[in-house]
């Protein structure tokens, strides 16, 4: 069975367009999984821990035949690869891979919510999204997201760093 997920990517350490690359190159490694588009890379002030540097975000659009939780163990392992730690919660990261929507599945684990329980409240999500998918709608809601784009706050706080261009899925984190 294949399903149609969207990632969140975030990173704030090191050489972030490295990061994002590297992350993005070890999810398409995996047989399991593959890159069907990326967003634009996307400059975002923090939120929620304010003492840190700015982010690099964008979102993946993948299809897998992974379940959640199969996919989860996989984001996290990626984390750990790039040299991820845990310190301050919303604090620095090498990396950050968070499931934002699995098909139109509400899922609610001890370890796993989907969607991504904060995702209508941060920008640096909502825009990289809404940029791939122009319809995406989450489960329950009645309209797409870009008609609430009014009600997501903090949007002037997300730039575009990298646009994506028009060679093919992985076009602009190339080169
Ligand atoms: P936030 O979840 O607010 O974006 P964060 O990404 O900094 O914060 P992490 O420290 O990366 O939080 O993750 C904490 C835990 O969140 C993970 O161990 C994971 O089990 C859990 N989690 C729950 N739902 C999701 C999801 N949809 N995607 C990724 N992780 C999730
Ligand atoms: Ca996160
Ligand atoms: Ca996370």
């Amino acid at each position: 069975m294949m399903n149609k997920v969207y990632i969140g990517l975030g990173t704030n350490v090191g050489d972030r367009e490295s990061n994002l690359k590297d992350a993005i190159s070890e999810l398409a490694a995996v047989p399991e999984i593959e890159i069907i588009s990326l967003s634009s890379i996307y400059e975002t002030n923090p939120v929620g821990y304010l003492e840190q540097g700015k982010f690099l975000n964008m979102v993946v659009c993948i299809n897998t035949t992974f379940d959640a939780q199969t996919l989860l163990v996989t984001c996290m392992k990626i984390e750990q690869n790039l040299g991820r730690k845990r310190e301050i919660r919303w604090g620095p990261r090498t990396i950050d891979l968070d499931i934002l929507l699995y098909n139109q599945e509400n899922i609610v684990t001890k370890n796993l919510i989907v969607p991504h329980p904060r995702m209508l409240d941060r920008a640096f999500v909502v825009i990289p999204l809404v940029e791939i998918d122009k319809d995406i709608i989450l489960p329950n809601m009645e309209k797409p997201i870009r008609e609430i784009m009014d009600d997501i706050p903090e949007k002037e706080g997300v730039r575009i760093w990298k646009r994506k261009n028009g060679e093919g899925v992985l076009g602009h984190l190339e080169s």
